[in-house]
């Protein structure tokens, strides 16, 4: 909510003003009770935004800048404007309808004509004004006749008050929180921009960041135009430019400054990691020697793609090299990762050492041990599973077993969940850890597993590809290799965007596709429905599916089914006995059912498109033609533009672009153990120049700092 500021609150700053006497030593690290004006009420408003000592309030960034250098008359307003305007209230009152809706209207006259301002369902808002009024608005006009603002910000000019700070200038529009005005926090950093920003030091003079230059944008975070480069400010100056510009594009030059010193950070503690693992570690050797890769590749029925072969010539020259393999290897779905992962695996097992894999959930686990029994067994290598409620060793017998041999001394590969962590498992001789979508996991479990041998080999994967800039501030610290390449006679998915209305049409669609043999999925957002609105979930659609598709046999698969209860659907769905699958995003990674060629999503706006790009990739991977349906509420239009790009493109980086700008990093790694870093003024969605070069002035830097060293 962004109005209705002031009233009692500003006439508080200057009884306040009387009652403080702050402190003259106060630093950067003083709590804001160092300022003036500062009471408890305030201080416990400041907490609620995160803000408690004098630092936080200089890096509180301003949300916009609002331009009021130009006060529009109202007399020229023109529809659909974005204008301040200034005048006097004349008039306001609130209307009460018999719905229980209602509306505050204010009006608003600045000597050349009058404005209206109305809010809808906020009838407290009369209290905050009184004729005679003097106000700033600032908002969008919406109709000329009368001339109308709905919901716009306004600001109570105060007789006598800093004009240098409120008006006639670029003020900072903050996010705020209930009982905290703009005018009183502009105030507040007004005071620690002009005490204490000066206080601010070069994080790392040595970088002499202020020595390169850059093209600020017109506006914040907005297009570069052709503006000339100029010299990064230094950082305090940027922390007083970022707050009281005189023009657009010094903001903007100011927040580039602050961007870069955060995304300096983060590659500093990412290139130390690397640096630090290539001083201390030597590496295992593990580059094998064939006797189990070529009876492997030769019993597989295919060859691999030219991307896979060129990944796994990577891998070798990893394995075998002086400091441990730190990859990530990043390919579509279907893209055919767990086979360079097995063949990661038999080098390593060749050289005597074993394995280790991971994934994030029992059900990718379950399916990972499955491919790697079917591929391994045969060669005589023990394949182990350890999940939370499952784990076998060596002792089980195989029932795909060929030329069996005594288990025990045989080279292990244990896949599993996060039990592999959680549990004491202690493998011997452990030479590889393969992580199988990587982004699920944190830095912190990457490490912990890895902590289990000395200096193993680290192959992460994932299906969710990752835009550069993300990238180069998640995993740095990696090697990347990416898998480009479909394999042969994969078909592209063809992918429709619909609305509810369409359902019947696509139930007869799936039947068809039954009748034919195919199976489908058919997914939803939630497992129960929830009482604050209606999107559908999976356990209430299960029956009325069952009913639509008879005699089908249809399955249900969630998370909050047990282990044992998921396994057992996901077989009878992979044997074929189960003809339809209705499932949660579960089935989201790693499914293998080459004869399922229908995916139905209901409720796809609920989803990134990331992920449904992952959930699309269940389908098409066997010989017959694929067909993805996505069912758009039409209540939201702008969900159904945005799933318009999966019509569009089957290119994950391109999706993965698309779903970045539209929805933010977190939303795109999944938001838990993502390692998404906490940017104050850097965003990943438009500061890749920025990433890039904080990437090489840390290098520089350590390479600098490095040979001084030794010299
Ligand atoms: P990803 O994990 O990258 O999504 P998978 O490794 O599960 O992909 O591979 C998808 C399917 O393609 C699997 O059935 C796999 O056996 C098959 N596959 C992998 N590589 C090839 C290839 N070179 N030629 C044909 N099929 C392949
Ligand atoms: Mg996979």
């Amino acid at each position: 909510m962004a109005t209705g500021q002031s009233s009692g609150q500003t006439r508080l700053v200057q009884s306040d003003l009387r009652a403080t006497n702050p402190p003259v030593t106060a630093g950067l690290d003083s709590p804001l009770s160092a300022l003036q004006g500062v009471g408890s009420d305030r201080l416990q408003l400041l907490a609620r935004l995160g803000l408690q000592t004098v630092r936080d309030l200089l890096l509180h960034a301003p949300r916009r800048y609002e331009d009021r250098r130009t006060v529009c008359r109202i007399q020229d307003l023109a529809l659909s404007q974005n204008v301040t305007i200034r005048g006097r209230v004349v008039a306001l009152g609130v209307n009460r309808f018999r719905s229980g809706k209602s509306v505050f209207q204010l009006i608003v006259d600045d000597g050349s004509a009058r404005l209206h301002c109305r809010w809808w369902n906020l009838p407290f808002l009369e209290r905050l004004f009184a004729v005679g009024d003097d106000l700033l608005v600032f908002g969008r006009v919406n109709a000329i006749r009368p001339r109308t603002m709905d919901h716009p910000e306004t600001e109570k000019v105060q007789p006598g008050e800093e004009e240098n700070v409120h008006l006639n200038r670029l003020v900072p529009v903050y996010p705020l929180t209930d009982g905290l005005t703009q005018r009183v926090l502009r105030g507040l950093t007004w005071q620690v921009t002009e005490r204490f920003a000066g206080l601010i030091l070069e994080p790392h003079p040595e970088l002499a960041v202020d020595q390169l230059t850059v093209r600020p944008a017109m506006e914040p975070g907005g297009r570069q135009l052709s503006l000339e480069a100029r010299p990064f400010p230094k950082a305090a100056e940027a922390l007083r430019l970022v707050h009281f510009p005189k023009e657009l594009w010094e903001a903007d030059l100011a927040r580039q400054r602050l961007a870069l010193d955060e995304f300096i950070e983060l590659q500093f503690a990412i290139q130390r990691r690397r640096r630090r693992l290539e001083a201390k570690a030597r590496a295992l050797p593990c580059s094998g020697d064939n006797r189990w890769m070529r009876p492997f590749l030769a019993r597989l029925g295919f060859s691999l793609t030219g991307a896979q072969q060129r990944v796994l010539r990577e891998v070798r020259a990893d394995l075998g090299g002086r400091v441990p393999m730190r990859r990530l290897l990043q390919g579509d779905v279907g893209s055919g990762k767990t086979l360079v992962a097995a063949g990661a695996a038999l080098m390593t097992l060749e050289s005597g050492f074993n394995v280790v894999v991971m994934a994030p959930t029992e059900i990718l686990a379950e399916q990972l041990y499955h491919n790697f029994r079917r591929w391994l067994d045969p060669l005589g290598v023990t394949v182990e599973i350890r999940t939370g409620s499952r784990k076998t060793d060596s002792r089980d017998e195989l029932p795909w077993g060929e030329g069996q041999e005594a288990p025990g001394s045989r080279p292990t590969i244990t896949i599993g969940t996060h039990a592999l962590i959680q549990t004491g498992f202690t493998p011997e001789k452990l030479g590889l850890v393969i992580i199988d979508e990587q982004h699920k996991f944190g830095v912190a479990q990457r490490e912990e597993l890895l902590r289990k041998g000395r200096y193993p080999h680290l192959l992460v994967m994932t299906a969710t590809p990752i835009p550069r800039t993300l990238g180069l501030t998640l995993y740095g610290d990696l090697d990347v290799s990416v898998l480009d390449e479909l394999p042969g006679g994969r078909k592209r998915i063809r992918t429709y965007v619909r609305t509810p209305e369409a359902l019947p049409k696509v139930w007869k669609f799936i039947r068809a596709q039954l009748d034919a043999g195919r199976q489908a999925f058919v997914v939803y957002p939630r497992v129960e429905e929830s009482e604050h609105d209606d999107v559908k979930a999976v356990t209430s659609e299960f029956r009325r599916i069952q009913q639509e598709l008879l005699p089908n046999r249809v399955g249900l698969l969630h998370g909050q089914l047990g282990a044992e209860n998921k396994e057992s659907v996901m077989n009878e769905f992979r044997s074929g006995f189960l003809h339809v699958l209705v499932a949660t995003t579960v089935v989201e990674v790693g499914v293998d059912v080459p004869n399922a060629t229908v995916m139905l999503i209901e409720e796809a706006g609920q989803f990134g498109l990331a992920q449904l790009h992952q959930l699309r990739g269940r389908i098409g991977r066997g010989a017959h033609e694929s067909y993805c349906i996505l069912i758009a509420n039409e209540r939201n239009p702008e969900a159904e533009a945005r799933l318009k790009v999966l019509e569009k493109t089957g290119d994950g980086f391109e999706i993965a672009e698309a779903d970045l700008q539209l929805r933010g990093p977190g939303e795109l790694v999944g938001r838990q153990q993502s390692g998404v870093p906490d940017l104050r003024f850097g965003d990943l969605r438009w500061d890749r120049t920025l990433v890039e070069l904080a990437r090489q002035i840390v290098r520089r830097g350590l390479d600098a700092a490095g040979s001084s060293t030794k010299a």
